[in-house]
Formats: C-alpha cells, structure tokens, sequence
C-alpha cells in the first residue's frame, strides 16, 4: 500500500478520501485554495499544502501548482476525487511522467470515456443496448436536422466533451432545433472548450440507472449494482439518489452488470467507474456514458454491499488484486441519499453564501452525513454549493423513506438558504414515497408547487 496520497480536491470528497487514507494507514496530504485554509479536509489530513487563491483556476485547477504540490510532499499517488483533475487525461497523463500513481483509470480510458461520441461507439462495439442517435458528432444545422427527423422528435442534442448536466438542449421541433442546437454549441464551447455536439432521441419519462464498477489490474471486474438518480434538477444534476433500483428485476441486474462490464473490459477500464443507463416505460435500458471515476453518489452503493469503494480504489490503485468476486457481491436493504446544497429553493435554486450559524444534524441509527460543514463554516461564492450528503439505510425502501423524512426534519441548518425544505417536501410526495419516479420528476414537481402558491 502507498505510504502517502495527496487528495487533490476540497468539500465533503476531501474529508471522505482522507478517512479512507486512515483506514488504510495511509498518511493523507490535503491541498487547499486561500479561501479554504479552515477547512475540515485541511485538519483531518496528516499534511497540508496551499495551492493558490480562492478561484478554482488559481488553485485546485492549477496543474502545475498541483503537481508541484505531489513531489514536494513526496506523496507516491493522487485520489483526485469528482469533478476538478478527474476527468482530465492530460493530469492523468503528466502524473505517470513525475512517476506518481494516478487513483483512476488510465489516461486513454479517460480520454475515451470523456468524448461521449466516442464513447457511444465503445459501449455499441461491447454490445450495450444504445439510445437511437446520431453516428459520432453531428457538423452543422442540416445534418442535426437530418438527424432528428430519422429519429423523430423530441431529440436531445449533448456536448460531446460535457458533463455534470451541462451542455444538454432538449429540441421539441423542426423549428426549435436550429436554435437549440446554437444555443448547445455556444455552451458547450464556452464550457468544454469544444462546440462538438451530437444527437439522441429524448428518452419520455425515463429513469436513470447507473451501474458501479471496479476492476483491478489483474482483469477482475466487478459491478457493484445499480443506483437510481432520477431525482434530477432542471439541469439535469442530481439532488437524490439511491441503491439499489428497488423494481429492477434479477435478470435486467444481471444484463446491466453484465452490460457494464463488458464494456469496462473492451476499454482496459481500472478502478472505479460508472455506466450510466437511461431506462424507459418499458424497463428497456440504453447506455448514456460512463464516468471515469468516484461518482457523488458511491455512499448509497456502498451502504448496500458493505464494501467501502474509496479503499478499494487505493488498493486497485496499489496493484492489488480485488478482495472480492462477483458472487461476494450482495446487496442488502435499501439506501437514499439526499444533495443538500446551499441554494435557495424559493430563488430558482441560486445559490446562496454566507456563514453557517446553526448546524444541527440528525443523529440516528442507520443515518450517515458526509460533509465538510461545522457551526462558523463560511460558504463562499468560488465552489460547488454541495454542503453535505445526507445518507440513510431501511431494511427496504420503505423504511428508508422513512428514515429520510425524519432525518431531514432533525437537521437544522441557518445561515445560508439550503435545499433541506425543498427536499422535506419532495420526500412527503406521494409519487415519490411510492417510487413512482422519471427524470422529469422534479420539473412537474416544482411548476405544481409554483401553481399552488399562485391558487
Ligand atoms: P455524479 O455524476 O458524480 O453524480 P454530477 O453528475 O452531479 O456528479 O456532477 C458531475 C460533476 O459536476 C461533479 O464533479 C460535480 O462536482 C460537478 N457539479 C455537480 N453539480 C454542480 C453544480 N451545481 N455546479 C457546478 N458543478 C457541479
Ligand atoms: P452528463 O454528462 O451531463 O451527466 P448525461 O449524458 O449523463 O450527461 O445525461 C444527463 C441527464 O440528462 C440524464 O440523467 C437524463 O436525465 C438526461 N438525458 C440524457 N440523455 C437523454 C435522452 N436521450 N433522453 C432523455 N433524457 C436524457
Ligand atoms: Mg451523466
């Protein structure tokens, strides 16, 4: 096992790999911006090293600051966490030429996976089922309509190089199409800094479900089950999800593992990933994309397979062989996890900053919080406006639902504005309380919430 990892991120992921560094006995470098000097991931650390000013490009997204960071602590690998260096083939790429392990894929998985044109074409070659689409990106306003018209409308039209929801235009019509297809390259240049785009047929009514997978350097792969994210904002992130998919039936399991590792295995896929697959009414699933690393969501899956995804990452990442097979695998009870961020619901959800002055979690059985938050805790305009996840587990789903409402009722949180009463109300809904739920949940309803304010 590596004598020392630096943790190149911040929030509530810092403070989780740092945990996982402990467990293992693994000394945990932390770095941190000038805005983030206080904070938690800073203390639960064995080191820390300041990697520049507040804005994200100056610090956590400075590369050579970064790197820099790695070899004068002498740290042998970087757990990169979710969002920032990530996703970034060139970060994982100039870590392998400082001689330093990368707690990922490698850089030709990454830069795969991370062109979803192309990743649409791996996952087609491994024999998952797609969503009907254009071939690869779509060039210009009349190839995009060619597109949609053999696909039929709605179609919806995605960044190639996106993520985390952005660069996503629905286009309802002919007419709405050149339009939302301008608007689509706009963001995504701005965004990703590649106006590629293509095309797939919208999905009505449809769920997410995402598949967990792990392998090691030995060929071992394994899914670690599913979880459901349908719970998605108007931009389509996350706010709630769970483990497993409670109406999914052992045989769809087994195909969308099956389906996962497949194609895992075609890309040479190490460590911990993430195919995420669209399921209509039907319950057919088609493969969206895959994430190349530890997604915001793991607790719910490890909750339910007792396996802690953070530590096997640092193992795989070591060189040792998976601790467990397929058929270790098992889930038991039901697992949710709500996003609280610091946004204000009754605002269009912007976010809202400022000092927490009261901080009252729940504390429960079965209740876990991941959070980087304490009373005195400034939130600041320059991050993500995740604060914690709050994560419960039932015998079933039932229970956890259960669990969840009073949990969220426990939790007191002033200062800034946080999405905890938004989610007491969606939890006490009638369609989700009986798992009725679509990624068109949450839009429908927040315009009935809006329409019962007006009555
Ligand atoms: P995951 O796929 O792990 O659930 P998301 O899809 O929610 O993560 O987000 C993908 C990435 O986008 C994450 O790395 C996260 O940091 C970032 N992200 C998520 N929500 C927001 C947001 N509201 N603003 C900016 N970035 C976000
Ligand atoms: P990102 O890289 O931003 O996570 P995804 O391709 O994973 O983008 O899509 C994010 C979300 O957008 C999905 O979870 C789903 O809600 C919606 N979505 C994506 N593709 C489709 C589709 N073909 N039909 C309907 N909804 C879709
Ligand atoms: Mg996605």
């Amino acid at each position: 096992m590596f004598k020392k990892v630096l943790i190149a991120n911040r929030g509530e992921v810092a403070c989780r790999i740092a945990r996982a560094c402990r467990g293992l006995g693994v000394q945990s470098v932390a770095i941190y911006s000038e805005a983030d000097r206080e904070s938690l991931h800073v203390r639960m650390a064995d080191e820390a090293i300041c990697v520049g000013p507040p804005s994200n490009a100056e610090s956590y997204l400075n590369m050579p600051n970064v790197l820099m960071a790695a070899v004068v602590t002498g740290s042998e690998a970087v757990h990169p966490g979710y969002g920032y260096f990530s996703e970034q083939e060139q970060f994982a790429d100039a870590l392998q030429m400082i001689g330093v392990r990368f707690i990922g894929p490698g850089p030709d998985a990454i830069a795969l996976m991370g062109d979803k044109a192309a990743a649409r074409a791996a996952a087609a070659s491994a024999g998952c089922p797609m969503v009907p689409g254009s071939e690869g990106v779509v060039q210009n306003d009349d190839e995009a309509m060619r597109v949609a018209d053999r696909l039929g409308y709605p179609v919806i039209i995605k960044a190639s190089a996106g993520g985390g929801g952005r660069g996503i235009r629905k286009a309802d019509s002919q007419e709405d199409l050149p339009i939302q297809f301008r608007i689509a390259r706009q963001e995504a240049e701005a965004g990703f800094g590649s106006g590629d785009l293509y095309i797939e047929k919208f999905i009505e009514n449809s769920r997410h479900v995402e598949v967990q997978i792990i392998a090691d350097t030995f060929g071992n792969c394994v899914s670690l089950g599913e979880r459901e994210c349908s719970i998605q904002n108007l931009r389509h992130q996350k706010m709630v999800e769970e483990a497993p998919f409670a109406l999914l039936s052992e045989e769809s399991r087994r195909e969308m593992g099956d389906a996962a590792v497949r194609l895992a295995k075609s890309a040479g896929y190490v460590n911990a990933g993430t195919v995420e697959f669209l399921m209509d009414e039907d319950g057919q699933f088609y493969f969206i994309e895959m994430n190349t690393r530890l997604q915001v969501e793991h607790p719910v899956t490890e909750e339910v397979t007792g396996i802690d995804i953070v530590q096997t990452m640092l193992r795989v990442a070591a060189g040792e062989e998976l601790p467990f097979s397929q058929d270790d695998v098992r889930l038991e009870g039901h697992a949710i996890e709500a996003r609280i961020t610091a946004q204000d619901p009754d605002r269009q959800f912007a976010p809202s900053c400022g000092t927490i002055t009261r901080w009252d979690p729940p504390e429960a059985p079965h209740v876990r919080l991941d959070t980087h938050v304490f009373p005195g805790f400034e939130v600041t305009p320059y991050y993500d406006p995740l604060i914690a996840k709050l994560i419960v587990k039932g015998k079933d789903r039932a229970e956890a639902v259960d669990r969840l409402r009073s949990a969220l009722d426990e939790f007191h949180v002033e200062g800034p504005q946080t999405t905890l009463p938004f989610l007491r109300r969606l939890v006490r809904d009638d369609r989700f309380v009986a798992g009725r739920l679509n990624t068109g949940f949450v839009p429908s309803f927040l315009s009935e919430a809006r329409s019962d304010d007006g009555a």
